[in-house]
């Protein structure tokens, strides 16, 4: 392939993976989004193997390569459960991280291409900060798919003076960069590679191990925007201009997703970077024997359908909890049997509900619930009190009334679903336990408010046969 038709197989790519994006900012176009996506990654894909950068020798390499992480990529998304796609698109973004680092040291050894003069040292500034960016990445990557996938606890590391370890490792890695910058030989500027590598893997360790539970959206969509930085670093020192605009478009996308996410949980993103929140501050966790710390009023299924036949109309707020149980196709059976019966039902979306942006769209579109009866938070906050029934499906930070109430708690400004303003309201989980910050609910014990304790699925079929009976 000639070099003017791959650099117009990569404007083409670009322009699919722009239109991409744009799909995917809506439920009702996000499968066409995807397909451009998929159409635009196979032109960059046969434009870059068939480009002129590729020699014939290196094709079976690639081809290899391919088939590799092809049949690991198939096997993961094959078997991947929907509650387990946040940890793996953590490790997804560690992988780039690690690619990174692996062509920054690849770059600096190769000899094939000899840099002189200024250009030699634009060539090692991008080696040094693709790997930087990179090792950040693929070690805070690592860490929240720990802390995601509950292997690590989601209590936040406090390092006594974490701040000015952090600011000793970033003067350290510019005082390395300059010795890197003058190293007379391969040999000494790759030690001060290794030096600098070692400092950004502790770095991302510390950075990610220092958020707290409530906190973690935003990181997670910063580590979605590193690895596209880190991608676009790649691009520098591979000299490839598609994945220099496909890693910005991830990056600058990821910066406005954290961004969103910072508004949604009312936090300032340099102190949800710098750490701590989520520490379990004022307010009392729920004991560990799962004791309550006041009077619930339990119900059972039949009295759930009761109040919900009664109702005019219903607001149900989903959560982790219906993502675990695999509740949202009997959820979406309920909401047709009460809207056949005359009765208002809507969906309340907290944007952090669950473990990944958009996690409640993705589930209830899977089980056809209609878009126009799913709203965001603050198109129907405003409804509670006009609302007969709400239903908390297997959600609990999300509708905490302590963000609101109490200036202690370690979620407090949090913007929360105020499904205590509704006539009724009935939370639908297993046990007392808190959620993922890690913090009590008040709402459990609120005089209108009743708890329907149960697998949410197994739950909600013996209310849909109670609606039905
Ligand atoms: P929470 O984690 O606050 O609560 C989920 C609740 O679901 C738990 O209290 C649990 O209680 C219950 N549950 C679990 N399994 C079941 C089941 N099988 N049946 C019924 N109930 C069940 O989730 P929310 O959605 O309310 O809030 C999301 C939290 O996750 C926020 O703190 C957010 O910051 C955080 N987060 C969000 C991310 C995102 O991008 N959306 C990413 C990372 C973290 P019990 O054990 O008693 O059943």
């Amino acid at each position: 392939m000639s070099a003017s038709l791959a650099t117009v197989s990569y404007i083409g790519a670009t322009i699919l993976f722009i239109l991409s994006l744009g799909g995917l900012s809506n439920p009702e176009t996000s499968r066409r989004g995807n397909v451009l996506g998929m159409i635009g990654m196979a032109l960059a894909v046969i434009a870059t193997v068939f480009g002129p950068q590729v020699t014939w020798a290196g094709v079976p390499w690639i081809v290899i390569a391919m088939a590799v992480g092809g049949s690991v990529g198939l096997y993961a998304a094959r078997t991947v459960q929907m509650t387990q796609m946040p940890e793996l698109v953590a490790l997804m973004h560690s992988l780039v991280g690690l690619a990174a680092c692996l062509v920054g040291f690849a770059s600096y050894i190769d000899t094939a291409h000899t840099f002189v003069g200024a250009e030699k040292t634009i060539h090692d500034v991008e080696i040094y900060i693709g790997i930087l960016i990179g090792a950040v990445t693929f070690s805070g990557s690592l860490i929240a798919f720990g802390k995601l996938s509950a292997k690590i606890g989601g209590k936040p590391l406090l390092l006594p003076g974490r701040h000015l370890l952090n600011l000793a490792g970033l003067l350290v890695v510019i005082w390395v960069c300059k010795g890197f910058l003058n190293a007379e030989s391969v040999g000494g500027g790759f030690f001060a590679l290794i030096i600098m590598t070692l400092i950004a893997l502790a770095f991302g360790v510390h950075m990610v191990m220092a958020i707290g539970g409530a906190d973690m959206p935003v990181v997670v969509s910063m580590l979605n925007s590193y690895s596209g930085w880190a991608a676009a670093a790649t691009g520098f020192m591979l000299n490839n201009d598609l994945l220099i605009v496909t890693g910005a478009l991830v990056g600058s996308s990821g910066a406005i997703l954290s961004y969103i996410m910072c508004r949604a949980m009312n936090r300032n993103f340099i102190s949800v970077i710098a750490g701590g929140f989520g520490t379990g501050g004022g307010t009392v966790a729920a004991p560990a024997d799962g004791q309550p710390a006041g009077e619930v009023i339990p119900v059972s299924a039949t009295e759930t359908a009761e109040l919900l036949k009664e109702s005019k109309s219903v607001i149900i707020v989903p959560g982790y909890g219906m993502a675990v149980a695999q509740a949202q196709h009997t959820v979406y059976e309920i909401t047709k049997h009460l809207r056949e019966k005359g009765v208002t039902v809507r969906f309340g979306i907290h944007p952090v509900a669950g473990r990944m942006p958009g996690h409640m769209n993705v589930l209830l579109a899977e089980a056809k619930v209609p878009y126009d009866i799913v709203m965001e938070m603050d198109e129907i906050n405003d409804d509670f009190p006009e609302t007969d029934v709400a239903m908390v499906i297997g959600a609990n930070d999300i509708v905490n009334p302590a963000a609101q109430e109490d200036p202690n708690s370690p979620i407090a400004g949090m913007p929360v679903l105020e499904v205590w303003k509704a006539k009724t309201s009935i939370v639908m989980k297993r046990s007392m336990a808190s959620g993922y910050a890690g913090v009590d609910n008040p709402l459990f014990y609120k005089e209108n408010n009743r708890m329907l304790f149960g697998d949410a699925k197994k739950m909600l079929d013996e209310v849909l046969t109670a609606l039905k009976a």
